[in-house]
């Protein structure tokens, strides 16, 4: 099937973070299932899962079109929605942990948007700059660090709000 470069409209309602990833999404009005070719994730009733059962039952019920999923698609294309810069005495102390912490907050919110992602984790001049497919994973990547070890944040939106920088330093 061909999918045309088609733009959704989006709904002007306060700050959202979700717009991070909709210049990427299916285009509306497919009755089928949106199955991704490289890593599985479906779009299906408006939401994007991995989860095989509901999988299986939506393509019987609707047929299936393959399809690059948005995070996948940033991936290929190298364009982050997302990117966290971390610096500072502290963090080369503890970079472990920070690490691990980072790890596991982007497993817990990709169980719940499998189009959340890290797309690469790069340690240059000390400083560890990571970056993800989904704006709202480095703003909770960003917050979730301070929580847990202060230091100081900032954010960054890009003027669409489709891009979030992310700085923060210890
Ligand atoms: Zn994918």
């Amino acid at each position: 099937m061909t999918r045309g470069p088609r733009k959704i409209g989006f709904e002007e309602m306060g700050k959202m973070a979700e717009r991070s990833t909709d210049v990427y999404l299916p285009k509306g009005g497919s009755r089928e299932v949106t199955l991704c070719s490289k890593c599985n994730a479906f779009y299906w009733n408006k939401r994007w899962s991995t989860d095989a059962a509901a999988l299986t039952k939506a393509q019987a019920e609707a047929g299936t079109a393959k399809a690059v999923c948005p995070a996948c698609q940033r991936m290929h294309d190298d364009n982050p929605a997302g990117v966290l810069s971390l610096s500072g005495d502290y963090l080369l102390q503890h970079e472990n942990d920070i690490l691990n912490m980072i790890k596991h907050v982007e497993a817990v919110t990709r169980a719940k948007n499998p189009l959340a992602r890290i797309m690469e984790i790069n340690q240059e001049n000390k400083v560890l700059t990571i970056s993800t497919t989904d704006a709202k994973l480095a703003q909770k990547l960003g917050r979730e660090l301070f929580k847990a070890h202060k230091g100081e944040l900032h954010f960054l939106w890009s003027q669409a709000d489709s891009f979030v920088r992310v700085n923060w330093t210890r």
